[in-house]
C-alpha cells in the first residue's frame, strides 16, 4: 500500500484564495490593512529568513509585515519596551517576537509582555492557557476568545480538509514543546481523539506508536520515526525540519513511512505551508478582533 499525500501545499493554496477574499472584504469594509510586526534582536540567519518569508506571505495576501530588528546585544527592557509600543499601536494588530532571544534575555518574561489580544503566535500563556481550558470542539468553548500557534493549527486543518476522522481515534503526539506538540495535542483531544503524547523520556516509542490511528511527530530528530513504527493505515503529520547533507527531510523515514500509512505529509510540502496560511488566518481574525 502506498499512502495518500497530505499536500500541505495544494491546500495552502486553496486556502490562500479563501484568505485573499477575506482580506479584500475586510479592507473594503474598514480601510485597514491587517499588519504584523516582527520583532527579532540580533541576526540568526533562520529568524532573518523566516521573517522576511513571513513579509512574503504577508504582502501577497494583501496584508503587512513590519520588521523590528534590534542589535544582538539588546536588553530584556529593550524588548519589552518595544512590545508595549507595539502593543498600544492601534495601527499593529499581530505581534510575533521572534527566537532565540539574546543571551540573559528572559524570553518567558518578554512573551508575557505581549498583549494576549495580538499573540498571533499563540505563546502567551493566556491563549495556551485558554486553549488548555477550552471546552470540546463543537460545546460552547467557556472561555474567552484565543490564538492557537499556526503549526499545530495548521496540521489539524490539513487533516480536516483530507476528511480524517479524530471522534475515538487513538492519536499519538510525539514532542510536548509549547509550539508544537502540547497544542497538537490538546487540539485532537477537543476533537476527541484519545490522545498520548510522548518525550525524550518516554519508553518503547515504537510500541506506542504502533498504537496510533493518527501519528503527530514533532520531535526534531531527522527520520526518527520509521516505518515499522506505524499502523498500517495511519495518519502521519510530520512536523520536522531537519536538514541532511543540503536536503530537507522530516522528522518520520518518509520512504519507508509511504509504504504503511494512509495517509501522511510529504517534507518540504505538508505542514510547512500549512503553517503560513495559519499565520495569516491568525493575523486578520486579530485585525477583525480589534477594528470594529
Ligand atoms: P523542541 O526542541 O522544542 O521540542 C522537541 C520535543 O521532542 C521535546 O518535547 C523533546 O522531549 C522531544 N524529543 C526530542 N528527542 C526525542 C527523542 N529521541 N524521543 C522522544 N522525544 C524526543 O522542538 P519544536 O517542537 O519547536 O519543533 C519540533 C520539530 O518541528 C523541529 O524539527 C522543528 O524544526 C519543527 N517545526 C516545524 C514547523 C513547521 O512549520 N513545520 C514549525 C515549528 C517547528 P523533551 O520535552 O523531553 O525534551
Amino acid at each position: 500500500m502506498t499512502a495518500t499525500l497530505l499536500d500541505g501545499k495544494a491546500i495552502a493554496k486553496t486556502m490562500q484564495a479563501e484568505i485573499d477574499a477575506a482580506v479584500a472584504e475586510f479592507k473594503e469594509k474598514t480601510g485597514i490593512t491587517p499588519t504584523i510586526a516582527v520583532v527579532r534582536a540580533g541576526e540568526d540567519p533562520g529568524s532573518v529568513w523566516y521573517a522576511g518569508a513571513i513579509k512574503k506571505t504577508m504582502a501577497a495576501r494583501g496584508m503587512e509585515a513590519q520588521l523590528h530588528v534590534l542589535p544582538e546585544t539588546a536588553s530584556q527592557e529593550e524588548l519589552v519596551a518595544l512590545v508595549a509600543r507595539l502593543n498600544a499601536d492601534p495601527t499593529v494588530h499581530g505581534i510575533m517576537v521572534q527566537e532565540p532571544m539574546p543571551k540573559g534575555v528572559d524570553e518567558g518574561a518578554v512573551k508575557a509582555a505581549l498583549s494576549p489580544d495580538k499573540d498571533v503566535d499563540g505563546v502567551h500563556e493566556v491563549n495556551a492557557g485558554r486553549l488548555a481550558m477550552a471546552a470540546p470542539a463543537g460545546r460552547p468553548a467557556g472561555v474567552g476568545p484565543f490564538f492557537v500557534p499556526a503549526t499545530p493549527a495548521g496540521g489539524l486543518e490539513l487533516m480536516r480538509r483530507y476528511g480524517v476522522e479524530f471522534n475515538g481515534q487513538n492519536a499519538v503526539v510525539l514532542g510536548r514543546s509549547n509550539i508544537v506538540g502540547k497544542p497538537m495535542a490538546l487540539l485532537l483531544m477537543r476533537e476527541n481523539a484519545t490522545v498520548t503524547i510522548c518525550h525524550s523520556r518516554s519508553k518503547d516509542l515504537p510500541a506506542i506508536c504502533r498504537g496510533a490511528d493518527i501519528l503527530c511527530v514533532a520531535v526534531g530528530r531527522a527520520e526518527m520515526v520509521r516505518g515499522d513504527w506505524i499502523k498500517p493505515g495511519a495518519v502521519v503529520v510530520d512536523f520536522g525540519v531537519n536538514e541532511v547533507e543540503g536536503k530537507m527531510v522530516g522528522d518520520v523515514a518518509y520512504a519507508e513511512a509511504v509504504e504503511v500509512a494512509g495517509l501522511i505529509t510529504p517534507v518540504p510540502g505538508g505542514t510547512g505551508p500549512m503553517t503560513n496560511v495559519m499565520l495569516c488566518l491568525n493575523v486578520l481574525e486579530a485585525a477583525r478582533r480589534q477594528v470594529r
